[in-house]
C-alpha cells in the first residue's frame, strides 16, 4: 500500500460521531473542535455538498456518497401497484408502508393481523429490530470506509492534537471499527 493511501484524516467530530452511533445518539449533534481546521464544515442531517469531486450527505449522523444512497434510494422507489396484492397504491401511507414492508398498507394491517392471530408477532418484531441494527452497521462501516479513503494529511486525535495517518492509526481505526461492529452486534436478540 502506498504512502499517500496511509495518509488520512480522522476528525475529531468524526470521533464524537462514531461514539454517537455506538451509544444510539444518532440524530444527536456533535460539537466537537479543534485546532484543526482544514476545510473542516460542521454539516447537517440531509445536506448534501461536493467535497474531492463527490457528491455528500448525511443521513442519520453518518456521513456518505450520494451515489451510495442513490443505490440505496433506487431499491426504495415505490412502484404504481402493490407487489402482493396488485392494487394502486393510492392510500396516504402506501409510499412509507412501501419502503419499509414491500407492499401496500392494507397489505401491512392484514400481514400484522394474521401473525398477531398465530402467535407470531414477538418473533416478527425481533426480526424487525435485528434488520434495524444489521442496516447500522452496514451504513457505519460504509462511514468507517470512507473516512479510511479520504485522502488528507492528517487527522484530530480525541484530545485534538494532529497526527499524520500511520500505520499504527489505521490499524487503531480498524480494531475500534471491529469493537463498535461487535458491540451492534450484541445488541440483536
Ligand atoms: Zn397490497
Amino acid at each position: 500500500m502506498s504512502e499517500s493511501v496511509l495518509k488520512k484524516e480522522f476528525k475529531g467530530a468524526d470521533l464524537q460521531r462514531l461514539r454517537n452511533l455506538v451509544q444510539g445518539k444518532m440524530g444527536e449533534k456533535t460539537s466537537v473542535s479543534s485546532g484543526y481546521t482544514k476545510d473542516y464544515v460542521e454539516r447537517k442531517e440531509g445536506e448534501i455538498w461536493e467535497e474531492d469531486g463527490r457528491q455528500w450527505t448525511i443521513k442519520n449522523g453518518v456521513k456518505q456518497t450520494i451515489s451510495k444512497l442513490q443505490a440505496v434510494r433506487d431499491v426504495a422507489l415505490t412502484p404504481l401497484f402493490c407487489p402482493d396484492c396488485k392494487a394502486l397504491m393510492k392510500h396516504r401511507y402506501d409510499n412509507e408502508f412501501y419502503k419499509i414492508h414491500r407492499h401496500c398498507f392494507d397489505c401491512h394491517v392484514k400481514f400484522e393481523t394474521k401473525l398477531k392471530a398465530t402467535g407470531q408477532w414477538d418473533d416478527y418484531q425481533k426480526q424487525v429490530e435485528n434488520s434495524e441494527i444489521d442496516g447500522m452497521i452496514n451504513n457505519y462501516e460504509i462511514w468507517v470506509d470512507d473516512l479510511l479513503n479520504e485522502s488528507n494529511d492528517g487527522f484530530v486525535t480525541e484530545l485534538g492534537e494532529v497526527e499524520s495517518w500511520s500505520k499504527v492509526n489505521r490499524e487503531k481505526i480498524l480494531k475500534q471499527k471491529e469493537e463498535a461492529i461487535e458491540y451492534l452486534k450484541k445488541l440483536k436478540k
